[in-house]
Protein backbone atom coordinates (compact mmCIF):
# COMPACT_ATOMS: atom_id res chain seq x y z
CA UNK A 1 0.00 0.00 0.00
CA UNK A 2 1.40 3.36 -1.03
CA UNK A 3 1.03 6.49 0.97
CA UNK A 4 2.06 9.86 0.59
CA UNK A 5 1.51 12.14 3.22
CA UNK A 6 0.97 16.31 1.86
CA UNK A 7 3.53 18.38 4.24
CA UNK A 8 6.40 18.33 6.41
CA UNK A 9 5.43 20.10 9.63
CA UNK A 10 5.76 18.69 12.50
CA UNK A 11 1.96 17.03 12.26
CA UNK A 12 2.64 15.23 8.60
CA UNK A 13 6.59 14.53 9.64
CA UNK A 14 5.13 12.74 12.47
CA UNK A 15 2.58 10.72 10.16
CA UNK A 16 5.04 9.81 8.37
CA UNK A 17 7.90 8.58 11.07
CA UNK A 18 4.92 6.67 12.66
CA UNK A 19 3.72 4.90 9.67
CA UNK A 20 7.21 3.89 8.03
CA UNK A 21 7.68 2.53 11.52
CA UNK A 22 4.87 0.18 11.16
CA UNK A 23 6.56 -0.46 7.55
CA UNK A 24 4.04 1.15 5.42
CA UNK A 25 5.72 2.33 1.87
CA UNK A 26 5.40 5.71 2.32
CA UNK A 27 6.35 9.43 0.58
CA UNK A 28 6.28 12.55 2.41
CA UNK A 29 5.83 15.74 0.04
CA UNK A 30 6.61 18.70 0.86
CA UNK A 31 6.60 22.30 -1.58
CA UNK A 32 9.45 23.95 0.89
CA UNK A 33 11.93 22.62 3.62
CA UNK A 34 10.83 20.42 5.82
CA UNK A 35 9.65 22.27 9.43
CA UNK A 36 9.93 25.94 7.89
CA UNK A 37 6.33 26.58 8.49
CA UNK A 38 4.13 26.92 11.80
CA UNK A 39 6.24 24.26 13.27
CA UNK A 40 9.48 26.37 13.18
CA UNK A 41 8.78 28.80 15.67
CA UNK A 42 6.55 27.67 18.07
CA UNK A 43 7.33 28.34 21.69
CA UNK A 44 7.96 24.49 22.25
CA UNK A 45 5.37 23.99 24.78
CA UNK A 46 3.79 20.10 24.89
CA UNK A 47 1.44 22.05 26.36
CA UNK A 48 -0.71 18.96 27.93
CA UNK A 49 -2.67 21.61 29.93
CA UNK A 50 -3.94 23.54 27.71
CA UNK A 51 -7.18 21.36 25.99
CA UNK A 52 -9.74 24.19 27.35
CA UNK A 53 -11.36 25.40 23.61
CA UNK A 54 -10.31 29.12 22.69
CA UNK A 55 -14.14 30.51 22.63
CA UNK A 56 -15.87 30.29 25.73
CA UNK A 57 -17.90 33.40 27.64
CA UNK A 58 -14.97 34.39 29.89
CA UNK A 59 -13.10 35.12 26.67
CA UNK A 60 -15.48 36.83 24.67
CA UNK A 61 -15.90 38.87 27.63
CA UNK A 62 -12.64 40.62 27.17
CA UNK A 63 -12.56 40.75 23.45
CA UNK A 64 -14.11 44.10 22.41
CA UNK A 65 -11.34 45.53 25.01
CA UNK A 66 -9.05 43.22 23.45
CA UNK A 67 -9.93 44.88 20.05
CA UNK A 68 -9.90 48.25 21.03
CA UNK A 69 -6.34 48.19 22.65
CA UNK A 70 -4.05 48.19 20.13
CA UNK A 71 -1.64 46.28 22.51
CA UNK A 72 -4.20 43.91 23.54
CA UNK A 73 -3.52 40.12 22.67
CA UNK A 74 -5.76 39.91 19.53
CA UNK A 75 -6.01 41.85 16.59
CA UNK A 76 -7.68 41.52 13.77
CA UNK A 77 -6.71 43.91 10.54
CA UNK A 78 -9.82 46.20 9.45
CA UNK A 79 -9.21 44.91 5.83
CA UNK A 80 -10.12 41.46 6.76
CA UNK A 81 -12.39 41.74 9.27
CA UNK A 82 -15.38 40.40 6.64
CA UNK A 83 -13.68 37.60 5.53
CA UNK A 84 -12.78 36.36 9.28
CA UNK A 85 -16.52 36.76 10.43
CA UNK A 86 -18.30 33.53 9.34
CA UNK A 87 -15.11 32.12 11.29
CA UNK A 88 -15.94 34.22 13.70
CA UNK A 89 -19.29 33.61 14.23
CA UNK A 90 -18.53 29.69 14.51
CA UNK A 91 -16.28 30.76 17.00
CA UNK A 92 -18.83 31.77 19.27
CA UNK A 93 -21.44 29.11 18.21
CA UNK A 94 -18.59 26.87 19.69
CA UNK A 95 -18.59 28.84 22.94
CA UNK A 96 -21.70 27.60 23.98
CA UNK A 97 -22.16 25.79 27.13
CA UNK A 98 -23.11 22.09 25.60
CA UNK A 99 -20.90 21.96 23.00
CA UNK A 100 -18.39 23.71 25.19
CA UNK A 101 -18.08 21.20 27.16
CA UNK A 102 -17.87 18.33 24.60
CA UNK A 103 -15.01 20.26 23.20
CA UNK A 104 -13.25 20.07 26.02
CA UNK A 105 -13.61 16.44 26.58
CA UNK A 106 -12.47 15.78 23.01
CA UNK A 107 -9.49 17.83 23.24
CA UNK A 108 -8.53 16.08 27.06
CA UNK A 109 -9.18 13.01 25.04
CA UNK A 110 -6.29 13.46 23.06
CA UNK A 111 -3.72 15.72 25.42
CA UNK A 112 -4.34 12.73 28.09
CA UNK A 113 -2.82 10.29 25.42
CA UNK A 114 0.06 12.81 24.06
CA UNK A 115 3.33 11.68 26.71
CA UNK A 116 2.35 8.05 25.37
CA UNK A 117 2.17 8.62 21.79
CA UNK A 118 5.64 11.36 21.84
CA UNK A 119 8.06 8.82 23.45
CA UNK A 120 7.47 6.01 20.75
CA UNK A 121 8.53 9.17 18.08
CA UNK A 122 11.39 10.28 20.22
CA UNK A 123 12.28 6.81 20.97
CA UNK A 124 12.23 6.11 16.89
CA UNK A 125 13.66 9.49 15.87
CA UNK A 126 16.82 9.06 18.84
CA UNK A 127 15.56 12.06 20.09
CA UNK A 128 14.83 11.38 24.02
CA UNK A 129 16.79 14.11 25.43
CA UNK A 130 14.62 16.59 23.26
CA UNK A 131 12.27 16.99 25.93
CA UNK A 132 12.67 19.72 29.13
CA UNK A 133 11.05 18.45 31.74
CA UNK A 134 10.82 21.04 34.69
CA UNK A 135 7.03 21.92 33.68
CA UNK A 136 5.35 24.94 33.27
CA UNK A 137 4.62 27.91 35.60
CA UNK A 138 1.31 29.67 35.13
CA UNK A 139 1.71 32.99 36.84
CA UNK A 140 -0.98 35.56 38.48
CA UNK A 141 0.17 38.80 39.61
CA UNK A 142 -2.71 38.92 42.10
CA UNK A 143 -5.75 36.84 43.99
CA UNK A 144 -7.81 38.50 41.25
CA UNK A 145 -5.84 37.04 38.39
CA UNK A 146 -5.91 33.50 39.63
CA UNK A 147 -9.69 34.12 39.89
CA UNK A 148 -10.28 35.13 36.37
CA UNK A 149 -8.84 31.52 35.42
CA UNK A 150 -10.39 29.29 37.52
CA UNK A 151 -12.27 27.98 34.63
CA UNK A 152 -8.98 26.79 33.45
CA UNK A 153 -7.75 25.10 36.76
CA UNK A 154 -11.54 23.43 37.09
CA UNK A 155 -11.30 22.06 33.53
CA UNK A 156 -8.00 20.08 34.24
CA UNK A 157 -9.91 18.90 37.55
CA UNK A 158 -12.69 17.49 35.66
CA UNK A 159 -10.28 15.57 33.70
CA UNK A 160 -7.96 14.41 36.32
CA UNK A 161 -4.74 16.52 35.09
CA UNK A 162 -2.59 17.79 38.17
CA UNK A 163 -1.42 21.24 39.22
CA UNK A 164 0.21 23.06 42.24
CA UNK A 165 -0.28 26.45 43.67
CA UNK A 166 2.89 28.15 44.75
CA UNK A 167 3.06 31.44 46.87
CA UNK A 168 5.02 34.13 45.20
CA UNK A 169 7.68 33.18 47.24
CA UNK A 170 7.74 29.06 46.68
CA UNK A 171 8.29 30.82 42.81
CA UNK A 172 10.85 32.88 42.80
CA UNK A 173 12.77 29.70 45.11
CA UNK A 174 12.52 28.08 41.66
CA UNK A 175 12.82 31.30 39.21
CA UNK A 176 14.40 33.93 40.54
CA UNK A 177 14.37 36.21 37.85
CA UNK A 178 10.52 36.59 38.07
CA UNK A 179 9.45 39.57 39.60
CA UNK A 180 8.49 40.28 42.77
CA UNK A 181 5.31 41.88 41.36
CA UNK A 182 4.12 38.16 40.95
CA UNK A 183 2.42 37.38 44.11
CA UNK A 184 1.00 33.57 43.41
CA UNK A 185 1.60 30.96 40.26
CA UNK A 186 0.43 27.76 39.44
CA UNK A 187 3.03 24.66 38.37
CA UNK A 188 1.71 22.35 35.57
CA UNK A 189 4.36 19.27 36.15
CA UNK A 190 2.88 17.56 33.56
CA UNK A 191 4.29 19.96 30.39
CA UNK A 192 7.36 19.54 28.83
CA UNK A 193 9.24 21.64 26.67
CA UNK A 194 11.33 20.83 23.45
CA UNK A 195 14.65 22.61 23.13
CA UNK A 196 14.12 23.12 19.57
CA UNK A 197 11.00 22.48 17.33
CA UNK A 198 12.83 22.89 14.15
CA UNK A 199 15.36 20.12 15.28
CA UNK A 200 12.08 18.00 16.13
CA UNK A 201 10.78 18.05 12.96
CA UNK A 202 14.70 17.41 11.43
CA UNK A 203 14.99 14.68 13.75
CA UNK A 204 11.74 13.07 12.82
CA UNK A 205 12.45 13.48 8.85
CA UNK A 206 15.98 12.13 8.99
CA UNK A 207 14.36 8.70 11.09
CA UNK A 208 11.79 8.31 8.59
CA UNK A 209 14.45 8.39 5.67
CA UNK A 210 16.88 5.72 7.32
CA UNK A 211 13.54 3.70 7.70
CA UNK A 212 13.49 3.66 4.16
CA UNK A 213 10.82 6.84 3.43
CA UNK A 214 11.20 8.73 0.64
CA UNK A 215 10.38 12.25 0.26
CA UNK A 216 9.33 14.61 -2.62
CA UNK A 217 9.58 18.59 -2.91
CA UNK A 218 6.83 19.83 -4.79
CA UNK A 219 3.68 21.70 -3.90
CA UNK A 220 0.83 19.73 -4.68
CA UNK A 221 -1.94 21.49 -6.78
CA UNK A 222 -4.09 18.65 -7.90
CA UNK A 223 -5.39 15.59 -7.13
CA UNK A 224 -5.48 12.54 -9.97
CA UNK A 225 -8.66 10.40 -9.28
CA UNK A 226 -10.62 7.55 -10.57
CA UNK A 227 -14.26 8.23 -9.81
CA UNK A 228 -15.15 8.93 -6.13
CA UNK A 229 -11.18 7.36 -5.09
CA UNK A 230 -8.20 9.39 -5.00
CA UNK A 231 -5.03 7.69 -6.77
CA UNK A 232 -2.58 10.49 -6.24
CA UNK A 233 -1.64 14.09 -6.50
CA UNK A 234 0.09 16.10 -9.54
CA UNK A 235 2.85 18.82 -8.28
CA UNK A 236 3.13 22.57 -9.98
CA UNK A 237 6.40 20.86 -11.73
CA UNK A 238 4.19 18.45 -13.47
CA UNK A 239 5.03 15.37 -11.95
CA UNK A 240 2.32 12.84 -10.44
CA UNK A 241 2.85 10.86 -7.74
CA UNK A 242 0.47 7.77 -7.51
CA UNK A 243 -0.47 6.57 -3.88
CA UNK A 244 -3.42 4.15 -2.78
CA UNK A 245 -3.88 6.56 0.24
CA UNK A 246 -3.07 10.33 0.72
CA UNK A 247 -3.01 12.41 3.77
CA UNK A 248 -3.54 16.23 3.73
CA UNK A 249 -1.29 17.71 6.37
CA UNK A 250 -0.41 21.16 4.92
CA UNK A 251 -1.18 22.94 8.32
CA UNK A 252 -2.31 26.31 7.73
CA UNK A 253 -3.25 25.51 3.59
CA UNK A 254 -5.33 22.11 3.67
CA UNK A 255 -8.82 23.80 3.15
CA UNK A 256 -6.87 24.47 -0.18
CA UNK A 257 -6.39 21.32 -1.02
CA UNK A 258 -9.38 19.99 0.90
CA UNK A 259 -11.55 22.24 -0.94
CA UNK A 260 -10.26 20.29 -4.76
CA UNK A 261 -12.13 17.40 -3.24
CA UNK A 262 -15.05 19.20 -2.19
CA UNK A 263 -14.35 19.25 1.74
CA UNK A 264 -15.03 22.52 2.73
CA UNK A 265 -13.06 23.28 6.33
CA UNK A 266 -13.50 26.57 7.72
CA UNK A 267 -9.60 26.53 8.52
CA UNK A 268 -8.36 30.13 9.69
CA UNK A 269 -5.00 31.34 10.12
CA UNK A 270 -4.35 32.46 13.69
CA UNK A 271 -0.93 34.29 12.78
CA UNK A 272 1.33 34.18 16.15
CA UNK A 273 4.86 36.03 16.97
CA UNK A 274 8.18 34.60 18.75
CA UNK A 275 11.48 36.57 19.54
CA UNK A 276 13.81 34.49 20.02
CA UNK A 277 16.30 36.30 22.48
CA UNK A 278 19.69 34.82 22.18
CA UNK A 279 21.11 36.33 25.25
CA UNK A 280 18.37 37.65 27.30
CA UNK A 281 21.11 38.37 30.37
CA UNK A 282 18.32 35.93 32.52
CA UNK A 283 18.23 32.30 32.59
CA UNK A 284 14.90 30.42 33.17
CA UNK A 285 14.35 26.54 33.79
CA UNK A 286 10.26 26.47 33.44
CA UNK A 287 8.65 27.92 30.75
CA UNK A 288 6.26 30.84 31.71
CA UNK A 289 2.80 31.59 31.18
CA UNK A 290 1.10 34.97 32.33
CA UNK A 291 -2.43 34.16 31.18
CA UNK A 292 -3.08 38.26 31.70
CA UNK A 293 -0.71 39.24 29.75
CA UNK A 294 -1.05 36.52 27.08
CA UNK A 295 2.69 35.74 26.45
CA UNK A 296 4.52 32.53 26.98
CA UNK A 297 8.40 32.22 27.30
CA UNK A 298 10.41 28.87 26.83
CA UNK A 299 14.14 28.10 27.49
CA UNK A 300 15.19 26.27 23.75
CA UNK A 301 18.43 25.77 22.87
CA UNK A 302 19.09 28.55 21.11
CA UNK A 303 18.10 30.81 24.01
CA UNK A 304 14.49 32.24 25.36
CA UNK A 305 11.42 32.33 23.01
CA UNK A 306 8.88 35.10 24.01
CA UNK A 307 5.90 34.09 21.68
CA UNK A 308 1.77 34.66 21.74
CA UNK A 309 -0.65 36.87 20.44
CA UNK A 310 -3.41 36.03 17.90
CA UNK A 311 -3.86 38.39 14.38
CA UNK A 312 -6.09 37.64 12.21
CA UNK A 313 -5.07 38.61 8.91
CA UNK A 314 -4.90 35.60 6.56
CA UNK A 315 -1.82 33.82 5.08
CA UNK A 316 -0.35 36.76 2.38
CA UNK A 317 -0.22 40.11 4.61
CA UNK A 318 3.06 40.65 5.66
CA UNK A 319 3.85 40.22 9.36
CA UNK A 320 3.59 43.32 11.59
CA UNK A 321 6.37 42.55 13.99
CA UNK A 322 4.95 45.27 16.51
CA UNK A 323 3.03 42.51 17.95
CA UNK A 324 6.37 40.76 18.49
CA UNK A 325 7.71 43.48 20.10
CA UNK A 326 4.37 44.45 22.54
CA UNK A 327 4.79 40.27 23.63
CA UNK A 328 8.14 40.92 24.57
CA UNK A 329 7.38 44.19 26.48
CA UNK A 330 5.00 42.41 28.49
CA UNK A 331 7.29 39.08 29.18
CA UNK A 332 9.68 42.31 30.63
CA UNK A 333 7.04 42.83 33.36
CA UNK A 334 7.53 39.58 34.80
CA UNK A 335 11.32 39.12 33.88
CA UNK A 336 12.58 42.79 34.56
CA UNK A 337 16.25 41.66 34.27
CA UNK A 338 15.51 40.35 30.37
CA UNK A 339 17.26 41.84 27.84
CA UNK A 340 16.22 41.64 24.00
CA UNK A 341 18.76 43.47 21.82
CA UNK A 342 20.27 40.16 20.53
CA UNK A 343 17.20 39.21 19.40
CA UNK A 344 15.49 37.39 16.18
CA UNK A 345 11.64 38.31 15.22
CA UNK A 346 9.28 35.62 13.58
CA UNK A 347 5.81 35.21 12.62
CA UNK A 348 3.71 31.96 11.60
CA UNK A 349 0.32 30.91 10.76
CA UNK A 350 -1.37 28.36 12.89
CA UNK A 351 -3.95 25.97 11.45
CA UNK A 352 -7.14 27.43 13.37
CA UNK A 353 -10.75 25.68 12.97
CA UNK A 354 -13.28 28.00 15.12
CA UNK A 355 -14.10 25.09 17.89
CA UNK A 356 -10.13 24.92 18.50
CA UNK A 357 -9.61 21.16 17.69
CA UNK A 358 -8.44 19.48 15.30
CA UNK A 359 -9.68 17.59 11.82
CA UNK A 360 -8.35 14.11 12.24
CA UNK A 361 -10.25 11.81 10.03
CA UNK A 362 -10.98 10.60 6.23
CA UNK A 363 -12.90 12.35 3.86
CA UNK A 364 -16.45 12.28 3.64
CA UNK A 365 -16.04 12.72 0.13
CA UNK A 366 -13.49 10.66 -2.11
CA UNK A 367 -12.39 7.33 -0.50
CA UNK A 368 -8.35 7.46 -0.21
CA UNK A 369 -8.13 10.65 1.70
CA UNK A 370 -7.15 11.14 5.43
CA UNK A 371 -7.09 14.90 6.78
CA UNK A 372 -4.66 15.92 10.31
CA UNK A 373 -4.85 19.61 10.25
CA UNK A 374 -6.11 22.68 12.07
CA UNK A 375 -4.24 22.04 15.56
CA UNK A 376 -4.01 25.82 16.21
CA UNK A 377 -2.56 26.53 19.32
CA UNK A 378 -1.28 23.05 20.50
CA UNK A 379 -0.05 21.13 16.81
CA UNK A 380 3.32 20.57 18.59
CA UNK A 381 1.65 19.13 21.75
CA UNK A 382 -0.76 16.91 19.40
CA UNK A 383 1.70 16.02 16.81
CA UNK A 384 2.58 12.39 17.88
CA UNK A 385 -1.09 11.41 19.02
CA UNK A 386 -1.99 12.97 15.73
CA UNK A 387 0.56 10.30 14.23
CA UNK A 388 -0.75 7.62 16.49
CA UNK A 389 -4.47 7.96 15.22
CA UNK A 390 -4.33 8.78 11.50
CA UNK A 391 -1.55 5.41 10.98
CA UNK A 392 -4.01 3.41 12.95
CA UNK A 393 -6.85 4.81 10.28
CA UNK A 394 -4.79 4.04 7.41
CA UNK A 395 -3.76 0.78 8.45
CA UNK A 396 -7.39 -0.37 9.14
CA UNK A 397 -6.44 -0.46 12.85
CA UNK A 398 -8.96 0.72 15.61
CA UNK A 399 -7.79 4.03 16.98
CA UNK A 400 -7.46 3.89 20.72
CA UNK A 401 -9.93 6.32 21.25
CA UNK A 402 -13.39 8.04 19.53
CA UNK A 403 -12.10 10.13 16.61
CA UNK A 404 -15.82 11.15 15.79
CA UNK A 405 -15.59 14.48 17.70
CA UNK A 406 -12.41 15.35 15.10
CA UNK A 407 -14.38 14.81 11.95
CA UNK A 408 -14.01 16.67 8.65
CA UNK A 409 -17.77 17.40 8.56
CA UNK A 410 -19.01 18.43 11.79
CA UNK A 411 -19.01 22.00 10.49
C1 LIG B 1 3.73 31.88 17.88
C2 LIG B 1 3.27 30.45 17.94
C3 LIG B 1 3.46 29.72 19.10
C4 LIG B 1 3.01 28.40 19.19
N1 LIG B 1 3.30 27.69 20.31
C5 LIG B 1 2.94 26.38 20.40
C6 LIG B 1 3.32 25.62 21.53
O1 LIG B 1 4.04 26.07 22.41
N2 LIG B 1 2.88 24.32 21.59
C7 LIG B 1 2.13 23.77 20.60
O2 LIG B 1 1.72 22.62 20.73
N3 LIG B 1 1.80 24.47 19.48
C8 LIG B 1 2.19 25.76 19.37
N4 LIG B 1 1.87 26.48 18.25
C9 LIG B 1 1.08 25.85 17.19
C10 LIG B 1 1.90 24.93 16.31
O3 LIG B 1 3.09 25.55 15.93
C11 LIG B 1 1.08 24.55 15.06
O4 LIG B 1 -0.19 24.07 15.44
C12 LIG B 1 1.81 23.45 14.28
O5 LIG B 1 3.13 23.86 13.98
C13 LIG B 1 1.07 23.09 13.01
O6 LIG B 1 1.84 22.09 12.37
P1 LIG B 1 1.50 21.59 10.92
O7 LIG B 1 2.46 20.52 10.59
O8 LIG B 1 0.03 21.30 10.83
O9 LIG B 1 1.72 22.89 10.00
P2 LIG B 1 3.06 23.54 9.41
O10 LIG B 1 4.18 23.47 10.34
O11 LIG B 1 2.68 24.90 8.93
O12 LIG B 1 3.41 22.59 8.20
C14 LIG B 1 2.62 22.50 7.04
C15 LIG B 1 3.54 22.18 5.88
O13 LIG B 1 2.76 21.91 4.72
C16 LIG B 1 3.44 22.42 3.60
N5 LIG B 1 2.47 22.62 2.53
C17 LIG B 1 1.39 23.45 2.52
N6 LIG B 1 0.71 23.35 1.37
C18 LIG B 1 1.38 22.43 0.61
C19 LIG B 1 1.17 21.89 -0.69
N7 LIG B 1 0.12 22.27 -1.47
N8 LIG B 1 2.05 20.98 -1.16
C20 LIG B 1 3.11 20.58 -0.39
N9 LIG B 1 3.35 21.06 0.84
C21 LIG B 1 2.49 21.97 1.34
C22 LIG B 1 4.03 23.74 4.12
O14 LIG B 1 5.10 24.18 3.30
C23 LIG B 1 4.44 23.36 5.52
O15 LIG B 1 5.79 22.94 5.59
C24 LIG B 1 2.32 27.80 18.10
C25 LIG B 1 2.17 28.52 16.91
C26 LIG B 1 2.63 29.83 16.81
C27 LIG B 1 2.47 30.56 15.53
Amino acid sequence: MATLVIGAGIVGSAIALELRRRGVDTTLVEADEPGMGASFGNVASIAVTEFMPASRPSVWRHIPGWLMDPEGPVCIRPSYFPKALPWLIRFAAAGLPKRMRALEAAGAALCARVHEDLAVLLKASGQQDMLTDTGCLCLFANDAELRADREHLEALDRHGVPYKHLTGDELRALEPAISPNIARAVLFAENRSVKSPHKLVMGYVNAFEKLGGKREKGKVVAFTREGRKVTGVQLEDGRQLMADQTIVACGARSHQLSKLLGDIMPLETERGYHTQIMAPGISLSHSIIWPAKAFMVTPTAGGLRVGGTVELAGLEAAPNYRRSEITVKRAKEALPGLQDRDSKQWMGHRPSFPDTIPVIGASPNMQGVLYATGHGHLGLTLSATTARLIADLATGQKPPLDITPFRVNRF
